[in-house]
């Protein structure tokens, strides 16, 4: 079957079997029952793990497994959607299954979804269908980690082969770790140094599955279609806008053939250059989501990408190229393996200890878009909408949220990310939110995004905030991004009154930026005093410090009390 559509690598696209899969399992013999297991990875193109089984089975058991702990109607969450996960992404999820199951369908088979926790689900299923082989993407964040010990464990006592190949990233985490003498690198050049080529574009990559064995017989194994929203009992949720990313690998080919179109823009891509306030038109790819998921071969847009670099004489490079942004996230993914409590500020030797303030009030006011400065409530929007914002958006509001303005602690942030974002991703989150905190990677904390004249860089006339925050729609152009500034006949006239239809801003931009900075430069201080190894003890008496120096007007809260 050719799931893939003409593309400019389509001569370079020949099946790959990777010798070494053989000989890490002398003993595999051919003619038994698989498990496929997918998890991330829903997709048959560039699926080592899929290929690995179809190519030796007599039957394969594609398995799905929901997990009603992360799908199942949360009424106490601050969006629609479970205690963990954003509506947006359940739905991409959903729709991403099942294209998965019409594209199994294509080869007589078919995707078979079970309900339960993935552990008991998968154990019992290989007991039931009699597996001799479970087969699975390897997976390096911390929930597959021991979710996978478990599984192998068990399988190691059952007897059971595992293949669990490493194809969600370009390169193995681990190796890149072993290479650097059993520690991550920490910085971009020196990832880049390690990694090299990846080993895999020398030769080439398997896009193409000639057959998938047939489903045995089910047994007392109950399994279901792919179940709707609704099924997941999200019957009420009204939803203004359709959603704008349609979950799939059909879907996720075909944006990847429509962004590559253009070899040009590909060749020349510079992601600095992008425009944040672009929605009609996006700057970049937007296929985060489909990577996310595994609906798009990181490894198979790579090879893309290298191909069209082959045509056009001039192309740019990493750090800022289309392959450099691929390569952002293969760093941030070993980082993040690499790194005990990469997710949290206590424990992670790599994350500066800085006070950060315990505010709900202010953290609420930046979550649901009220924090008076446009710029940042029409991205939160955006976010909330969408499940989708721009790098430098995503830069704009976790620098104002932390240690621009805010001095909320980034972990908070990152919550609000990870639910909202369909295409939330544990290692890039976290490494991303570390950076723009300037907690790890970067420093430069003098260095802050300003929440008015950012914006207005590249969107003078508030095009953007006209369109997420429609009650701003007739406000001035002079006015657009600090709206509090305009006189009240204007406010009348554009039918929006600062502190009544719209809010006033919750801090002062300029005495809140400066009064982060303070903070940092102290927080600094005792990190380096202290090698990094900072008490709570410590904490403490730099946050008694910081009150003790706190000029006048400084604090952030009385601001809030002038300002409103
Ligand atoms: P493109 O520019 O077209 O890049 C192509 C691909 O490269 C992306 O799809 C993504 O997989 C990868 N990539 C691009 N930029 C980065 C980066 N800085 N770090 C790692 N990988 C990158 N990205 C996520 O995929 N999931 C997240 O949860 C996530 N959280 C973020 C949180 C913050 C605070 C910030 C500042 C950035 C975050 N990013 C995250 C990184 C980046 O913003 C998105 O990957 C990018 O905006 C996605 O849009 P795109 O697909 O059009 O990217």
């Amino acid at each position: 079957m050719q799931l893939l559509p003409r593309s400019p690598t389509s001569s370079h696209i020949f099946t790959r079997f990777s010798p070494s899969s053989f000989a890490r399992y002398p003993n595999m013999s051919s003619g038994s029952n698989s498990l496929m297991w997918f998890r991330k990875g829903l997709r048959i193109h560039d699926n080592e793990a899929l290929e690995y089984a179809a190519n030796n089975s007599n039957h394969v058991y594609p398995v799905f497994v929901i997990d009603p702990h992360f799908m199942k109607p949360d009424p106490n969450a601050f969006s629609p959607g479970s205690n963990l996960a954003g509506l947006n992404r359940i739905r991409f999820l959903l729709e991403s299954l099942v294209d998965l199951d019409s594209n199994l369908k294509k080869f007589g088979s078919r995707l078979l979804v079970l309900h339960g926790k993935p552990s008991d689900v998968v154990i019992r299923c290989t007991k039931e269908w009699d597996i001799k082989r479970l087969c699975f993407e390897y997976d390096t964040d911390p929930y597959y980690q021991a979710l996978d010990r478990k599984i192998k464990n068990y399988a190691l006592e059952s007897g059971i082969e595992i293949f669990s190949p490493v194809s969600h990233t370009l390169f193995n985490p681990s190796e890149i770790i072993e290479k650097n003498g059993g520690k991550p690198p920490l910085s971009y050049q020196s990832f880049l140094k390690l990694a090299g080529e990846p080993d895999w574009s020398i030769s080439s990559l398997c896009t193409t599955l000639s057959v998938i064995p047939p489903i045995g017989d089910l047994k007392n194994c109950e399994v279901s279609e792919v179940p709707t929203v609704k099924q997941l009992g999200y019957e009420d949720i009204q939803e203004e806008d359709p959603p704008l990313f349609k979950g799939g690998e059909s879907e996720a080919l075909r944006r990847l053939q429509e962004s590559t179109n253009n070899k040009e823009w590909v060749a020349k891509f510079e992601k600095p250059k992008g425009d944040p306030s672009a929605f009609i038109k996006p700057s970049t790819t937007m296929l985060s989501p489909y990577l996310k998921f595994g609906c798009l071969s990181s490894r198979y847009f790579y090879h893309c990408i290298k191909e069209i670099q082959k045509e056009v004489k001039n192309h740019t490079s990493p750090p800022v190229s289309l392959i450099g942004q691929l390569l952002w996230r293969d760093f941030f993914y070993t980082v993040g393996f690499g790194t005990p409590n990469f997710d949290r500020m206590r424990g992670n030797r790599i994350c500066k200890q800085i006070p950060w303030n315990d505010d709900d009030e202010l953290l609420a006011a930046w979550r649901d878009a009220r924090t008076g400065f446009p710029w940042i409530d029409a991205i939160m929007v955006q976010l909330r909408k969408w499940g989708w914002i721009h790098h430098l958006a995503r830069h704009s509001v976790a620098c104002f949220l932390t240690r621009g303005d805010l001095f909320v602690h980034w972990e908070k942030g990152r919550d609000v990310f990870e639910r909202l974002l369909i295409d939330s991703d544990w290692a890039i989150n976290n490494g991303n939110w570390l950076w723009l905190s300037c907690s790890s990677f970067f420093y430069q904390y003098n260095r802050i995004y300003s929440p008015i004249s950012f914006g207005k860089k590249y969107d003078p006339a508030g095009a953007y905030i006209r369109h997420f925050l429609p009650v701003l729609k007739d406000m001035p152009k002079e006015y657009i991004y600090e709206p509090w500034k305009a006189p009240l006949s204007i406010q009348q006239k554009a039918k929006c009154i600062i502190g009544k239809d719209y809010p006033k801003p919750v801090i002062c931009h300029d005495d809140a930026s400066k009064e982060c900075k303070r903070k940092l430069a102290a927080a600094y201080e005792l990190n380096k005093k202290m090698n990094g190894v900072v008490s709570d003890e410590d904490m403490k008496r730099l946050r008694r410090k910081l009150v003790e120096d706190q000029g006048e007007g400084t604090d952030s809260r009385r601001l809030k009390q002038k300002l409103i």
